[in-house]
């Protein structure tokens, strides 16, 4: 129950229909002000959006993909925020499907749940071969750009669908996962969780070992959902750079999912990258706190999960739905696209321009006013170039930096396995 809905109203979620309580988190960290990340701009910013190889780290559309069996990811869709016309339209060159159960459903049904996402993975892939290839490494992302296809990758989020075992999780990654986001909304037998109340202190002995397979396994470490103290135990144990594949910056919304000034330093110093997240109550402070007030909100997501029942792209599409015509009647703070663009800003000066990319978590969260879908991504190009940053540090944000994460965390399986 108190994990139907993905990312946003979770924490409401939890209190009022779950009973449990929350944390605050600890204020942000001050400010620091790093150099300003300005060059000049090349005339035009569509141009270098069409260059770059844009990457989207974190993609929810793999529910509506398992329990819609009539959804055609290749037709144009009024709903949702992702299907190929709608990429193509935004130059979106690679997107990881998120292979996601929720936290309460756990052990080997779980694990099957994670098999028939990733089967809808690969079954869109085989259905669409002219839009679609099977990407597992940074070089077959390349490639696909190179070929005009979309990299379809995958990323699992919520380390309990390994059931506690390596043998699972190498399972997992044979068939092709490149990331595991060590917990979701609640903590499993050996992570803590940012949205659950501690209870193993961070990582257990296990999930630093799980830490170690996936560096041996060339998987990458994600640290989004997970509690402060599990992500300072994750970059001790850690050899290679490591993700927040859709997380925002705490200093301008104070919400536990997302990553202090004092953590993205951390992150940039392992080389890591955060992905910012455009769901609207992790882009504003505003918003997030009318968002755990609203008792509107909360009837309606009890309406909806009677109307959705176990099906959880019904519960997000409505989820996203309810919300986005709150923030339309002014029940809800409305929020700009213009505030991702604040949070990539932000990121980059605090964790400097490598360290700062894009984790939509489109499908599975409340997009802000002005990036309905995929479509409207070279809004972003535009925005940044307009505040001084260079075509190549845009390249950066827009796909380079993650896969630059990606072949670090290849060649340090590489060196490994030798
Ligand atoms: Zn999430």
């Amino acid at each position: 129950m108190s994990c139907v809905v993905r990312e946003g109203a979770q924490l409401l979620t939890l209190i009022v229909l779950a009973g449990a309580s929350c944390t605050s988190p600890a204020p942000p960290a001050a400010t620091t002000r790093a150099s300003e990340t300005v060059a000049t701009a090349p005339a035009n910013p569509a141009d270098v959006h069409t260059r770059a190889i844009v990457v989207d780290s974190h993609d929810d559309t793999t529910q509506r993909m398992f329990f819609d069996k009539t959804f055609d990811l290749s037709a144009r869709h009024s709903t949702g925020n992702i299907d190929i016309p709608r990429m193509r339209d935004g130059g979106l060159d690679a997107l990881f499907f998120s292979i996601w159960v929720p936290s309460d459903v756990t052990g080997p049904v779980a694990v099957k749940r994670a098999l028939q996402l990733i089967d809808s993975v690969h079954e869109a892939v085989r259905r669409h071969p002219n839009d679609l290839v099977l990407a597992t490494t940074a070089a077959d992302v390349r490639r696909a750009a190179s070929e005009k296809k979309i990299a379809a990758l995958m990323g699992m989020e919520g380390g309990h669908m390994i059931d506690d075992d390596l043998g699972t999780l190498r399972d997992f990654a044979k068939l092709g996962v490149r990331y595991l986001t060590l917990t979701h909304f609640t903590n499993n037998n050996w992570a803590d969780s940012s949205t659950d109340k501690p209870k193993h202190n961070g990582l257990t002995g296990f999930g630093k070992e799980v830490v170690r397979e996936l560096n041996r396994l060339g998987m990458m470490v994600d640290i989004s959902h997970v509690a402060d103290k599990t992500f300072a135990d994750v970059l001790e144990v850690t050899t290679v750079p490591v993700i927040a594949s859709h997380s925002s910056c705490r200093a301008i919304a104070n919400h536990p999912r997302n990553m202090t000034d004092d953590m993205m330093r951390a992150l940039a110093k392992n080389g890591g990258v955060i992905m910012i997240n455009y769901e609207v109550s992790f882009l504003s402070e505003e918003n997030r706190l009318a968002g755990e007030k609203s008792g509107g909100v909360v009837a309606a997501l009890d309406k909806m999960s009677k109307t959705c029942g176990g099906d959880e792209a019904c519960s997000t599409l409505e989820m996203a739905r309810i919300r986005r015509e709150a923030m339309d009647k002014g029940t809800l703070p409305a929020v700009s696209w213009e505030k991702i663009v604040e949070h990539i800003d932000h990121a980059a000066k605090v964790a400097g321009i490598d360290h700062v990319g894009l984790g939509s978590d489109f499908d599975g969260a409340t997009m802000p006013i002005g990036m309905e879908d995929a479509s409207q991504l070279p809004k972003l190009t535009t925005a940044l170039m307009a505040k001084g940053y260079s075509a190549a540090d845009v390249e950066k944000i827009l796909g380079g930096n993650i896969l630059r994460v990606m072949e670090q965390v290849e060649q340090g399986a590489m060196r490994v396995q030798r």
